[in-house]
């Protein structure tokens, strides 16, 4: 909306984002009164709150006002009152990951004037806390629903209900040619069952008001971590497990999580009463990415096993496939020695599968191999076998070794 060639004064120039419903509850006050006083409608002023402004129209023939909003307030994260239109811009910074001089650069391309850098922050600030709150009322829900979970199925630990979580978290390691601990993590814990989140931590080696060497009492300080990077991760998931049963009434006596961490231990350590009956599960996710990572090493280091009929990339997938699908059926095992026995097996035939070669695979999942069976057999084994939505992922799409891994179709 170009205001420079209005009767406007020299300072009104430029463009303004201008919201549709109140364009229309304007224009009707606008022209109703234009055409009562015979007047021509004149825009004397703006004052500007950010990306919102309030235009003032004086008619040409009477005294009468009329300020025009140009974007409609709604009530915030906080208390106040806050324009639609500066929440809206500071929310698109803020899951884009720009900031203040972002919006200022994109929207002066529009000849758009922006909000001040402290109303920015003060902004930014106020939806931080907004989303927290949100986040804290869902994680809270997400915990009644676990909880009810676990009382239905009769999950008790001493009379407390017990359920089983995901933990992960991450900070990154190193950028490029260059080798650093980073200055951020992140932690997180969901419930198994529903997949909602439980617990989110971050902490936080740096803030920039402190490298500036502006004092703590004087500005919002995000720095709360000063131990190793490499032990964000572990405080952050214990901090949820010390706090299960005071947030959410339940404790987290499984935990799947990274083959890796020091996580565990920790947990073990730490959590008072129940920490020493938390059992740990390897994540099959995590396994099956070192499965594919060692893979990438091996034909790094030996280009030569890459060519046809060897290791090619389609070759490294199936066989991180063949890896997930037998841990998938093997879950389903309700003795886990047997369970352990036959993963192992299943895992180590998974190259010969792959490469063609069906002598020792299970006919549980290898067509070639349930061929070989008697017709009576083969039934009874494909019968007992069925594949059942998988506690881990949610659900199975590959119900044998040939879906998953292609080897019907091997072309070698
Ligand atoms: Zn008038
Ligand atoms: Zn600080
Ligand atoms: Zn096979």
């Amino acid at each position: 909306m170009m205001l420079s060639d209005t009767n406007a004064p020299g300072t009104i120039d430029g463009s303004r984002i201008m919201n549709l419903n109140k364009l229309k509850e304007y224009t009707d006050e606008l022209t109703l009164h234009a055409s009562r006083c015979k007047g021509s409608i004149i825009l004397k002023g703006e004052t500007r709150f950010g990306l919102a402004s309030i235009l003032t129209w004086q008619c040409s023939k009477c005294p009468h006002k009329i300020a025009l909003e140009t974007s409609p307030k709604v009530k915030g994260p906080s208390k106040y009152s806050r324009w639609e239109c500066n929440l809206a811009a500071v929310w698109g910074q803020m899951t884009t990951g720009g900031g203040h001089s972002h919006l200022e650069e994109s929207m002066g391309v529009f000849g758009i004037p922006v909000m001040t850098k402290a109303a920015f922050i003060s902004t930014e600030r106020a939806i931080g806390e907004w989303w927290k709150e949100k986040l804290m009322e869902s994680m809270l829900e997400a915990g009644r629903e676990k909880k009810r979970l676990a009382e239905e199925s009769g999950s008790f630990h001493e009379g407390v209900p017990a359920i089983a979580v995901i933990v992960d978290g991450g900070w990154s390691k190193r950028s490029h040619k260059h080798s650093y601990n980073a200055n951020s993590g992140v932690g997180i814990i969901v419930g198994k069952a529903t997949g909602k989140l439980l617990h989110l931590g971050v902490r936080n080696k740096f803030c920039s008001a402190c490298a500036q060497g502006i004092p703590q009492d004087r500005h919002h300080c995000y720095k709360n971590w000063s131990a190793l990077s490499s032990e964000m991760e572990t405080d952050i998931i214990l901090e949820g497990f010390l706090q299960a049963e005071r947030v959410h009434g339940v404790r987290y006596t499984t935990m799947i999580g990274d083959g890796d961490s020091s996580v565990y231990p920790s947990l073990i350590q730490n959590v008072p009463g129940w920490g020493h009956c938390i059992q740990k599960l390897e994540c099959a996710n995590h396994s099956c990415k070192y499965y594919r990572g060692a893979l990438e090493k091996l034909v790094l280091e030996n280009p030569a096993y890459k060519g046809t009929g060897g290791l090619t990339e389609k070759m490294r997938r199936r066989l991180v496939s063949s890896a997930r699908c037998a841990i998938k059926m093997r879950s389903k095992e309700v003795d886990r020695k047997v369970a352990v026995r036959q993963l192992k097996k299943d895992l180590l035939n998974g190259p010969n599968h792959c490469f063609g070669n069906h002598e020792h695979c299970s006919p549980d999942f290898c067509s070639t191999a349930k061929d070989r069976l008697p017709s009576t057999s083969a039934i009874t084994s494909a019968s007992t076998h069925s594949i059942e939505p998988n506690p881990i992922d949610g659900g199975s799409r590959e119900s044998s070794w040939d879906e998953c891994t292609g080897a019907g179709k091997l072309e070698r």
